[in-house]
């Protein structure tokens, strides 16, 4: 392990997978770290989440097409940034193939370089970790990686430093991925269809259903990802969770039961997005459309839906047109985020039914990209439609905004089970999307009895969020933790 030196400061090195909902919980442990007593941070980041040319023109980096976003620099001076080789091809980057994505990253950290004349992930990280010194730099004293990162964590090991993992799903997530090779074996997966309500005996209030399963990949390729994830948190001195312990209490027991004592430690940090502001810098084409929280201002406390599927998932063009109709005929305010790329095949206004504009014009607005944070804690929204990624999720139950859920892929099924099971904030709405039944659910959730239920079990639980925010809460404890971890060289 690195020795300490430089008047007893430390360095931290971060290394996120190149996602939106992974770079972001990842930039706000780092700014936590960072805020908390000046520990000096570097971001190792992929060329697919390249520093941003037009925010730092002296930069020539070249950014590759793809669908991440791009790091703005500018916006974190205090921090270093180091660009680290990431195998992936443009092709690849472009696609929606998160599980490919993940493993070819893994693959390329782990191993040699790709050519003779570029350097590896481990010498990138070799190089790194012996500017150790240099101009006053302080040592690293560890490198903290994204569960996903199993081929970074096997370079670091080699080079004698130490990780600390950032699980930026739910603590019920990392159990059931925990679980994974035992649902198997007990030929819960792959889901039958005749199945899918039953429950999972060993995972309530899971079902079959609500098991992470990805349809475009097959079972031994989520079998490899998830087992990757569950290996990186057992060979690493501890977890750090995106949650919090009254959100999640008997889930992080069973984890830490789980991993057992020889494991250092399980700690729930969250909601990370309120103990730092920074975030990615958006890509160079989305940008966060700031205008609509001029708009949300003239609108009635409580009364606007923001709708938005995240960065990653996708719609046919009926499924958008439903959505979009749904929409019109609720008669309700709406904030809609469509990106360029949520339908698939791509977006443009013939997607829209005839006359939407004009029918919801005043009470309806439609933007690329939203500053979501601030938007679901502005006084005029009064329900979430999402997708159920973690940090949407994590981010509305922190402003105690109550959701429509429609999960999709991934973790998204999970959370909703979770949603409708066990938080009560939110329900799902379930099967085909037809504007008849979208409409129906938006009444439930802003203007009905159910919905007004859910919004006050959503307020109470922002109350928790604000509990385990406070001086000598939860999480403000787990980060305190994590930062004497960090300052004792990862002992
Ligand atoms: N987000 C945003 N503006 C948008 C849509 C999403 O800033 O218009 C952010 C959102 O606040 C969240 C992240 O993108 O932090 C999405 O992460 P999540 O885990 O919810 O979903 P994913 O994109 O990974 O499916």
């Amino acid at each position: 392990m690195a020795s300490n030196g430089g008047h007893g400061q430390r360095r931290v090195l971060v290394l996120s997978l190149p996602f939106e909902g992974h770079i972001n919980p990842m930039l706000q442990l780092a700014g936590a770290l960072h805020g908390r007593g000046g520990l000096s941070v570097t971001v190792l980041h992929t060329r697919f989440n390249a520093l941003d040319p037009s925010c730092n023109p002296e930069l020539s980096v070249t950014v590759l097409h793809t669908r991440f976003n791009a790091l703005d620099a500018s916006r974190h001076p205090d921090l270093a940034f180091v660009e680290v080789p990431d195998g992936l091809t443009a092709e690849l980057a472009a696609s929606s193939n998160v599980t490919r994505i993940i493993l070819a990253i893994n693959a390329a950290m782990e191993g040699e370089s790709a050519s003779p004349s570029s350097p590896s992930f481990r010498d990138v990280l070799a190089s790194v970790v012996a500017a150790d010194g240099d101009e006053g730099r302080p040592p690293a004293a560890c490198l903290i990686i994204d569960s996903n990162l199993r081929g970074a964590q096997k370079a670091a090991a080699g080079l004698g430093l130490p990780t600390l993992v950032l699980r930026t799903g739910s603590a019920a997530c990392l159990g059931c991925y925990l679980a994974y090779p035992t649902l198997i074996e007990k030929g819960y997966l792959p889901p039958k269809e005749s199945q899918l309500y039953e429950p999972v005996k060993e995972l309530p209030p899971l079902r079959i259903r609500d098991l992470f399963y990805s349809k475009d990949a097959n079972l031994e390729m989520v079998s490899e990802v998830l087992a990757k994830i569950t290996e990186t948190v057992r060979n690493s001195m501890g977890v750090v969770i995106n949650t919090f312990d009254d959100l999640e209490p008997a889930e992080l027991k069973k984890i830490h039961n789980e991993l057992g004592d020889k494991f250092t430690v399980v700690l729930a940090a969250g909601p990370l997005h309120k103990l730092s502001s920074m975030h990615i810098g958006s890509s160079l084409k989305l940008r966060p459309d700031q205008r609509c929280i001029e708009w949300l201002d003239t609108q009635a406390t409580q009364s606007v839906l923001y709708v938005s599927f995240g960065s990653l998932v996708s719609l046919d063009s009926d499924e958008f047109l439903e959505v979009a109709c749904g929409l019109e005929r609720s008669g309700q305010p709406f904030l809609w985020v469509v990106r360029p790329d949520l339908v698939r095949g791509g977006f443009d206004k013939a997607c829209l039914p005839d006359g939407f504009e004009r029918a919801v014009e005043g009470r309806g607005k439609v933007i690329q990209w939203a500053p979501q944070q601030e938007v679901l804690a502005h006084h005029a929204i009064g329900g979430f439609w999402t997708h159920n990624g973690w940090n949407s999720t994590l981010e509305s139950i922190s402003e105690g905004v109550p959701m429509i859920c429609r999960p999709q892929l991934a973790d998204q099924p999970l959370n909703t089970r979770y949603m409708e099971a066990v938080w009560g904030v939110g329900f799902e709405l379930e099967g085909k999307l037809e504007r008849g039944k979208i409409e129906k659910s938006i009444r439930k959730l802003m203007v009905e009895k159910e919905g007004a239920g859910m919004r006050e079990r959503a307020k109470k639980l922002k109350n928790k969020v604000e509990g385990c925010l406070k001086n000598g809460g939860s999480s403000q404890i787990a980060i305190d933790s994590v930062d004497g971890g960090v300052r004792r060289g990862g002992g």
